[in-house]
């Protein structure tokens, strides 16, 4: 089937990003395991490129036992150590320990509101917060306080700005244009 005529956000640009556009990106998800691999991705992300991030995402599956909350909470320096060597990541010793740190408080999260996704959804009274203009924003007030929480929780690398990004990517906020073909006003 050819996609040629279809209108994407323009910043879906070449075969990855078009296929992630499409299928996950602002779709919305209440399934754990997914809430927790974008958000451990997306904290690599920071200060780089989501391509650079999505071109290693098997890499990152093998080294991070598929994504395994619990097992992730309990690494240790040995296996900080072999992260550090593996040249298929991202090897920032910061974002490693981070990710490890994270793990543990999105295990604190789930324990105390029942799931990630009823923590994250208390903000948003129970309902994805859907973006009606085309106007690009990196930060948003809701991406401000959540952020704000979550850096009381004792969470890294979850600044607004890549906060923001995860709300979109996991459906949250749903940003697509409004002449993207994904965009709720073109599904009615
Ligand atoms: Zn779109």
């Amino acid at each position: 089937m050819s996609d040629a005529g279809k209108t994407r956000c323009a910043w879906a640009k070449g075969e990855l990003m078009e296929a992630y556009h499409d299928s996950e990106w602002g779709v919305q998800t209440l399934d754990e395991q997914k809430l927790y691999e974008l958000f451990l991705l997306e904290a690599f992300q920071a200060g780089l490129s989501w391509y650079i991030i999505l071109k290693k995402r098997e890499n990152f599956r093998k080294a991070f036992d598929g994504f395994d909350v619990h097992k992730i909470a309990g690494y240790g320096e040995d296996k900080i150590a072999e992260l550090l060597g593996d040249a298929g990541i991202i090897r920032s010793r910061g974002k490693i320990e981070g990710a490890i740190n994270n793990a543990r408080c999105f295990l604190d999260i789930q324990k105390e509101f029942g799931s990630f996704a009823a923590y994250l959804y208390h903000f948003t009274d129970g309902k994805p917060v859907v973006n009606l203009t085309d106007e690009m924003k990196t930060t948003t007030a809701l991406s401000d306080t959540m952020s704000l929480d979550m850096k009381k929780r004792g969470m890294k690398y979850m600044g607004s700005v890549t906060l923001y990004s995860y709300l979109q990517a996991i459906g949250v906020v749903n940003d697509h244009d409004t002449t993207c073909f994904c965009h709720p006003s073109a599904l009615d």
